[in-house]
């Protein structure tokens, strides 16, 4: 068995209960066998960059380590999306929950379905904040993006 890796996972929803939705991704990863020391950030509402036609987004990071390979992260991460949209949608339509791997290690990866760290993160404030929050890493937050830090789950 390989060396567990710490990671860290971006999760945002702007449909539906907003706070359920990632609490509920957050407890699926955490009860994961293969996720271990889950940490999770505080939570931070921003507004959408690109799309203006949407609602406000709640975003967190978590940490963790895992002993899962990238792909298989992946694979997991995408079932827990997958998970959260069939719960509260039949019909297709905007995910309810998105899950990015942001870091690996300090792995550099690519293939066609996967690229870590992943590349658009360091353009985030949503990533960013949660992240420098839960790793000490220090980032400059982009300039203009509005991001409100809202609190702390509670995870009785
Ligand atoms: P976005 O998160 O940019 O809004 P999606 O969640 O729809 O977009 O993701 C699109 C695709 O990005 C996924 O099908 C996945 O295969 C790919 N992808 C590439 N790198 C990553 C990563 N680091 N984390 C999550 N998905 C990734
Ligand atoms: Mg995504």
């Amino acid at each position: 068995m390989q060396d567990k890796a710490s990671c860290i996972v971006s999760m945002g929803s702007n449909m539906g209960s907003r706070e359920d939705n990632l609490k509920a991704a957050v407890r699926r990863l955490r009860s994961d066998p293969h996720i271990f020391d889950l940490r999770v950030s505080s939570v931070y509402e921003t507004s959408p960059v690109g799309y203006l036609d949407q609602d406000d987004f709640l975003n967190i990071c978590v940490a963790f380590k895992t002993d899962l390979e990238p792909e298989e992260l992946l694979d997991l991460t995408q079932k827990i999306e997958k998970e959260g949209l069939r719960e509260r949608h039949i019909h297709w339509g905007p995910r309810t929950i998105d899950l990015d791997i942001i870091l690996y290690g300090d792995l550099e990866y690519e293939s066609s379905r996967l690229t870590i760290p992943h590349p658009r993160f360091r353009e985030r404030a949503f990533v960013l904040a949660p992240l420098c929050e839960l790793t000490g890493m220090e980032y400059e937050l982009p300039q203009g993006q509005e991001i409100r830090r809202v609190g702390q789950f509670e995870f009785e």
